[in-house]
């Protein structure tokens, strides 16, 4: 027997973890005097820790699960392809059936004319390659100048060199001399933080057009591209005002640079159709995918590229960019099966039609708690704004992110996994989530915000900053 199917007790493997695992995102030497809970299974929208707890998974592990866990007829792909053909490249004038099968399936589901898929592990690589490519592009139709990409404060697209440049997140530009060159950010459209006396409506066109006040500014000969998630995930799920991607859409069609929509947490039903810009009325030149795309029972994600972008690049020579595992074989099969098992059970009809209008309709009802600024959602993925004061629409005091911190601890003791970003709480659970599922999340959800206000009262923290 290994280590894996027979494992030590908790407070041993805490302290391995602690002794070898480095963590992500995460202040290690902190972790370790505490130690990591340690997840051992999961089924449907479940996971049970080492000490057999049942743990209600809000969170779809890191907005990927969109099938829920335990589904056996993956594992059975994933080990019939290994035992096929376990491994092979698409580098070298070779292809395998596994990555025709998901290419083809791919510009089948996603909208408009993105029918050419380049293949990463990820979400960051796969920007990484959009950065490449759209700059590749413009230099191969003669405009080498048309470099510079235009993103958001407080957006992510991910966490290698380029992926974080290209985010918006401070606290990550903050370690290791980041951002690279020719990127440039411009204002999120966070209304509830910053929009001030404006309506949501006007507030949502203000933001939208800064984007026309930067191609402007920089000059539209040099900018390649502007990049953004239809609803921003890890920023605290920031659903734009209404007025903002019709405002956006109208500014990239009048200007000559592409619009790149960062799909790996919209992608794949998050948003109650299939993909974000299909909720949003977007229509991208590329798209980025990850996450759903194998609900995270495999790495694998990858840039849809429109007709014209791949014409462009497939004439332009050797694009001399690729990664060993772009189109995995394995990965390649389980997000294939993921995809027959999100069609055929019309797993994102069920949340269009009925899960997601009820999960909806309870969320909004978290406003009724004094602690609760604002509620919002959109699909399965949502979140609430904790607030010293409603009407102010104020941030807390206390450093962003001591509220959020406490939540996130309730939630837990609770048997719930909700996330914090700053004081903000976010959702984005499995979409095969059931009325019952979403009854229990909501009952844990206010019991664990009605300790956090109790707590929050308790150290004099319910100040307005
Ligand atoms: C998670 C995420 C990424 C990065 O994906 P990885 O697979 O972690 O590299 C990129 N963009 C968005 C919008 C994400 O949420």
């Amino acid at each position: 027997m290994n280590m894996i199917t027979n494992h030590p007790p908790t407070a041993e493997l805490q302290a391995l973890d602690a002794a070898h695992h480095m963590h992500p995102f995460t202040a290690n030497a902190e972790l370790a005097r505490k130690g990591a809970k340690v997840i051992t299974a999961a089924r449907g929208v479940y996971l049970t820790d080492s000490d057999g707890n049942q743990i209600l998974d809000a969170m779809a592990g890191l907005w990927c699960v969109n099938i829920g866990y335990g589904r056996d007829e993956i594992a059975e792909v994933a080990a019939r392809q290994m035992r096929e053909l376990p491994y092979y490249n698409t580098f070298f004038q070779t292809t395998h059936v596994p990555a025709i099968a998901l290419a083809t399936k791919l510009a089948e589901l996603v909208p408009g004319d993105l029918n050419h898929v380049f293949f990463a592990s990820g979400g960051s690589d796969a920007n990484d390659t959009n950065i490449r490519m759209v700059r590749h592009y413009w230099a191969a139709k003669g405009k080498p100048d048309k470099k510079v990409i235009i993103s958001r404060k407080n957006a992510y697209h991910g966490s290698t060199v380029a992926a974080a440049s290209l985010g918006g997140m401070s606290a990550m530009h903050a370690q290791g001399g980041l951002p690279i060159p020719d990127i440039h950010h411009i204002d999120e459209p966070n209304w509830y933080a910053q929009g001030g006396d404006q309506s949501p409506e006007e507030f949502g066109l203000e933001r939208a057009r800064q984007l026309e006040k930067a191609i402007e500014q920089l000059g539209e000969d040099r900018v390649a591209a502007f990049i953004a998630e239809p609803v921003q995930g890890a920023g605290g799920v920031i659903i734009p005002p209404e007025t903002y991607w019709p405002e956006i859409q109208r500014i990239c069609d009048e200007h000559e640079i592409l619009l790149i929509a960062d799909e790996v947490i919209c992608g794949f039903g998050r948003t109650g159709n299939w993909f974000g810009s299909d909720t949003f009325n977007i229509r991208p030149d590329i798209m980025t995918i990850a996450k759903g795309l194998s609900s995270g029972y495999a790495p694998i994600g990858g840039s849809m590229v429109s007709d014209e972008v791949a014409e462009v690049i497939a004439n332009a020579g050797d694009f001399a960019h690729g990664y060993t595992y772009s189109g995995h074989p394995v990965a390649a099969a389980v997000a294939l099966e993921n995809l027959r098992i999100l069609e055929e059970e019309r797993i994102i009809d069920t949340v269009r039609d009925d899960t997601a209008p009820y999960l909806a309709e309870k969320w909004r009802k978290l406003e009724n708690h004094p602690l609760i600024g604002q509620a919002s959602i959109v699909g399965m993925v949502g979140s609430v704004v904790m607030t010293p004061d409603k009407a102010a629409r104020a941030p807390f005091a206390s450093p962003a992110g001591t509220v959020g911190t406490i939540c996130r601890d309730r939630c837990f003791a609770n048997n719930l996994v909700m996330r914090h970003v700053g004081d903000r709480m976010i959702i984005s659970p499995p979409l095969v989530m059931t009325r019952e599922d979403i009854d229990t999340l909501i009952e844990r959800a206010w019991r664990s915000i009605e300790e956090t206000w109790k707590e929050v009262k308790r150290q004099g923290l319910l100040v307005a900053g």
